[in-house]
């Protein structure tokens, strides 16, 4: 016998744990919609007018991202939707996720914008990594600061208001609690200014799927039929993030709503460290005109020592 949706008379495919809500397909695709839109309310994400850059990798996240993006802004016909994706250049790991980036924009009608860190830095990821003389910074950090830059530069290129990335709630959780036990908490506030306090050469950065879980997510884009590709980078994940989203999803099953929980912190945390003067200053980049709190930002730095 079928499990009956706690929202109409059709049949359950998906257990949502930390609302207990249990839900047809087309209550999944409108609970879904309807977090989103939430959440893109609660933090002012977008403005009416906006052009909006989608940060695609081809995996799940911003598969289910960009669906969710045109649906809930088809309702809003001057804002116009920009997907991108940064080729890092790792060998074979872009490739299949480009095609399914492709195929995925193309459902939409849109068109792909693509930059490579090649083109960008002149040096692929795998040439970095193979060249670095600090071992001890890892391939991680590395992709970090040079996507970070990437996608400003990207977003600029397109003229954008505003990026949106595909960082879903387990992310978000585990980076609120990395910052925490780091002593980081200063950090927290980058999370969620968006764009409250516009820094001047940054386009800002919205998280609209900060809502909704991994669980959520694969569900969706199951049920959506959407196209992604997901491979795990060559590159070891952070140890110690990894070790954050172990323990976390080990919470999260034993105790739903815990993502959800840590969140609401994360929120108290930024509100009350906003309202104190910030401890930084931006100037510009000596070498590139990047915003940023030194004389060199820190990826034309790492350049340098390349
Ligand atoms: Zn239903
Ligand atoms: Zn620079």
């Amino acid at each position: 016998m079928s499990v009956k949706c706690s929202k109409c008379e059709k049949s359950a495919v998906y257990l949502r744990r930390y609302t207990n809500e249990r839900l047809c397909v087309s209550c999944l695709l409108e609970c879904t919609l309807d977090r989103v839109r939430r959440t893109i309310n609660k933090y002012d994400m977008l403005k009416r007018h906006d052009r909006i850059a989608v940060a695609i990798s081809g995996g799940k996240d911003s598969a289910a991202l960009l669906d969710i993006l045109v649906r809930i802004e088809d309702a809003y016909s001057e804002s116009e939707i920009l997907p991108f994706t940064i080729d890092e250049g790792i060998m074979g790991y872009r490739d299949e996720a480009l095609k399914a980036a492709k195929k995925l924009v193309g459902l939409h009608g849109l068109d792909l914008h693509i930059w490579s860190f090649n083109e960008l830095f002149g040096k692929t990821l795998d040439e970095i990594v193979k060249n670095r003389s600090d071992t001890s910074f890892g391939a991680c950090s590395y992709c970090g600061v040079f996507r970070r830059k990437a996608m400003n530069d990207a977003a600029i290129a397109l003229d954008a208001d505003v990026v949106a990335t595909g960082h879903i709630m387990d992310d978000e959780a585990q980076t609120i609690l990395m910052n925490i036990m780091r002593g980081d908490t200063r950090r927290i506030t980058r999370g969620n200014r968006f764009r409250a306090n516009p820094v001047d050469g940054f386009i800002p950065r919205i998280k609209p799927l900060m809502g909704i879980s991994q669980r959520d997510v694969i569900a969706y884009t199951h049920y959506m039929h959407l196209p992604y590709h997901d491979v795990p980078c060559p590159y070891a994940e952070e140890a110690y993030r990894s070790e954050v989203r172990i323990f976390l999803n080990k919470m999260e099953y034993r105790h739903p709503g815990t993502f959800l929980a840590i969140l609401s912190s994360g929120d108290v945390i930024s509100k009350s460290l906003l309202t104190r003067p910030s401890d930084s200053t931006f100037r510009k980049c000596d070498k590139c005109g990047s915003p940023t709190p030194r004389n060199v930002c820190k990826a034309c730095s790492l350049l340098e020592e390349l």
